[in-house]
């Protein structure tokens, strides 16, 4: 790299605990890596970039996406878990080919990145052959974001010739985990997403025993609506199995004392509060999971149906929070959830469940420059009072005007650096005419509800309420 980058005079939010805001700082770049924050730095011989009015703060870290559904984008704008399971998980991913999850992934990690997020948990489950993973993963490199890629270890509904039985499945991501992810020390790292655990409880055990041999860390959705018998938490709990390595997403239904099993472990939760309230998957954990002493995060999870970006997912974790705990206690004395605990849960905290603490999710001098500029000079920002909480409640997306990883620019004063967008969008609406094409048009998505019952039992599959 080589690169020293000194950038002057801005608004800097750390999100180290208990530091407070510089309200007009600078911080120095070198090779990647934070070499200094404070007022007024003297710098010697480097570039300098002029950040009077704006904002700088560590990269937001999407704990949850699964970015191969790119191409689907707003397909599921109505849509409830069921519909979404039969349509994406059933009907159109295997749809998808190699070339169809490239696209997907590198247009989803640049929207990803275009929106301030520096860090992704790409949860990978679209795996139909070794082609697929390896389509995935060039294109997170490509996008030279930072990632966690999570390798599904779940299949598709029908044959799969290219990775036929459940061992060969953890055999492919052991391949790349000893090839292309054998460092950890690279932007893209290796994680293992689990199958749903309510596949055969042996099967969901040789997963995890197959992930923790491989040494990385581990994603699973899970108590994403109410099931009879052991939750997934309580099992891995029984079997000795819970660890700090273990993501769960969701858990919405999780119990207190399934929170405190996890909090007790040292592992995470991601919470996706705009899936989880649109598709019937109860109300974010937020609040509970917080009390219970769990590190909880904050995920996209699909643009097949909603938003993209961290922005969106803050605000609704935290006003669904205080609405809930509102109606509960009547006219609150105190709001008990506050703004900048949940930007806490999109930097130093997501970066500490994915193993990443010490790399990420903060500024200091040390770490990785992962880092975003916004454009505190904007009218929604103006004038900027409590920046933190501007930052979660005021602010959008297009206030990224600037977004460093690494130490390297990848978008720089409004534009995506080195990054052909034109021909980044043909490719991912290529993708979107082949793959809706090979299921027959957008019509036919909803045809296969009745395939559902042998791939999930959601519990409550039968119950509707017409609009
Ligand atoms: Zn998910």
């Amino acid at each position: 790299m080589g690169d020293r980058w000194l950038l002057r005079g801005a608004e800097v939010i750390t999100c180290e605990p208990g530091q407070e805001d510089l309200p007009r700082g600078d911080v120095l770049v070198e090779d990647g890596v934070i070499v200094a924050i404070g007022p007024e730095l003297r710098a010697g011989d480097c570039r300098v970039l002029d950040l009077s009015g704006k904002l700088v703060m560590p990269g937001l870290i999407d704990t949850h996406r699964h970015t191969w559904q790119t191409p689907l984008r707003a397909l599921g704008a109505d849509w409830t878990v069921m519909d979404y399971l039969a349509a994406v998980r059933v009907k159109l991913a295997p749809a998808f080919q190699p070339e169809d999850i490239h696209a997907a992934n590198l247009a989803g990690a640049l929207e990803a990145l275009d929106a301030g997020i520096t860090t992704l948990v790409d949860y990978s489950h679209c795996m139909a052959s070794p082609e697929h993973a390896d389509a995935a993963l060039t294109a997170l490199e490509e996008a030279r974001i930072r990632a966690l890629f999570a390798y599904g270890y779940a299949a598709g509904p029908g044959e799969c010739p290219a990775l036929p039985t459940h061992a060969s499945r953890l055999q492919d991501a052991r391949r790349l985990r000893t090839t292309r992810l054998a460092s950890d020390g690279g932007l893209v790292r290796m994680g293992i997403a689990l199958t749903e655990m309510q596949v055969p409880w042996e099967q969901s055990r040789a997963e995890l025993l197959s992930a923790r041999e491989l040494g990385v860390p581990i994603t699973a959705h899970c108590s994403a609506w109410p099931m009879p018998g052991p939750s997934e938490v309580q099992r891995l709990a029984d079997a000795g199995l819970l660890g700090p390595d273990l993501l769960f997403v969701h858990c919405t239904w999780s119990s207190r004392e399934d929170l405190e099993r996890i909090a007790a472990s040292g592992g995470s939760i991601a919470a996706t509060p705009e899936t989880e309230l649109q598709m019937g998957m109860g109300f974010p954990i937020t609040g509970q999971a917080l009390r219970a002493g769990v590190r909880v995060t904050l995920g996209c999870d699909v643009v097949s149906s909603n938003g993209g970006d961290l922005f969106t997912a803050m605000r609704l974790a935290l006003q669904v929070e205080r609405g809930r705990t509102n109606e509960r206690v009547g006219m609150p004395k105190a709001l008990e959830l506050k703004a900048a605990r949940v930007l806490q849960m999109v930097t130093l905290d997501a970066a500490e469940a994915l193993g990443l603490g010490r790399v990420t999710g903060s500024l200091r001098p040390g770490k990785d420059a992962d880092l975003l500029v916004l454009s505190a000079d904007a009218l929604n920002l103006t004038p900027l009072n409590r920046p933190r909480d501007a930052v979660v409640l005021q602010a959008h997306a297009g206030n990224v005007e600037s977004v460093m990883v690494r130490g390297r620019w990848v978008k720089l004063q409004g534009r995506l650096v080195d990054v052909d967008v034109a021909a980044v969008r043909r490719k991912v609406t290529a993708a979107r005419d082949a793959v809706l094409g090979r299921v027959g048009g957008p019509s036919a998505l909803l045809g296969e509800r009745g395939a559902l019952a042998s791939h999930w039992d959601t519990g409550r599959g039968g119950a509707t309420e017409e609009a």
